[in-house]
């Protein structure tokens, strides 16, 4: 069988990878997604990747059908302390947003992991954008200073133009509507 007859017969195209625009385009997302995981592994390198998480980070999460758990880190030891407000207040609302409904913690899972790897436009974005909205409006975190740990320690997770734009527009609306800090007593 012939090119052509078999191109014909099964009604396909065979051509080099090299002279797909589609796959050269690929290639060099893969170039990217590698250049960009290399890049975020070597900042750390001197502190490994599971002892910055056990250390340094909160992380809350619920099981289906569990409690919510925030965990808190080594660095942290009171975790009741008046100095931990604005990031229990930050754990706190992925609770409540996010993980207590039943769907919660499918959806939140799926977010985190349906798209793990440093991929412009992530989940974790929608994940993390109003609790550090919060953060922004109640504990003066600097929008940029916000962007700039969203884009590094989430792994580019959205545009920093687009984040920046979102953040000042929020803070904008609330701060107008005076919207009350719902962790006030
Ligand atoms: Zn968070």
């Amino acid at each position: 069988m012939t090119k052509q007859e078999f191109e014909k017969q099964y009604n396909v195209h065979l051509i080099p990878k090299a002279e797909s625009r589609l796959m050269r385009a690929f290639g060099v997302f893969m170039l990217v997604v590698w250049a960009v995981t290399f890049m975020w592994l070597w900042r750390r390198d001197r502190k490994n990747l599971r002892d910055a998480f056990i250390d340094d980070y909160w992380t809350t999460y619920r099981l289906p059908f569990g409690v919510t758990k925030i965990t808190y880190p080594k660095m942290v030891p009171d975790p009741m302390d008046d100095q931990q407000r604005d990031i229990r207040e930050h754990e706190l609302l992925h609770h409540i947003h996010q993980l207590e409904p039943w769907w919660g913690p499918l959806t939140a899972g799926l977010l985190v992991i349906v798209v793990p790897l440093p991929i412009i436009f992530s989940g974790r974005w929608y994940l993390e954008r109003r609790p550090y909205l919060h953060n922004i409006v109640y504990h003066r975190y600097d929008i940029q200073s916000v962007v700039d740990s969203l884009w590094s320690g989430y792994m580019i997770p959205w545009p920093k133009g687009m984040m920046l734009s979102w953040f000042k527009k929020k803070e904008q609306e609330m701060i107008r509507d005076k919207v009350p800090n719902p962790f006030n007593d």
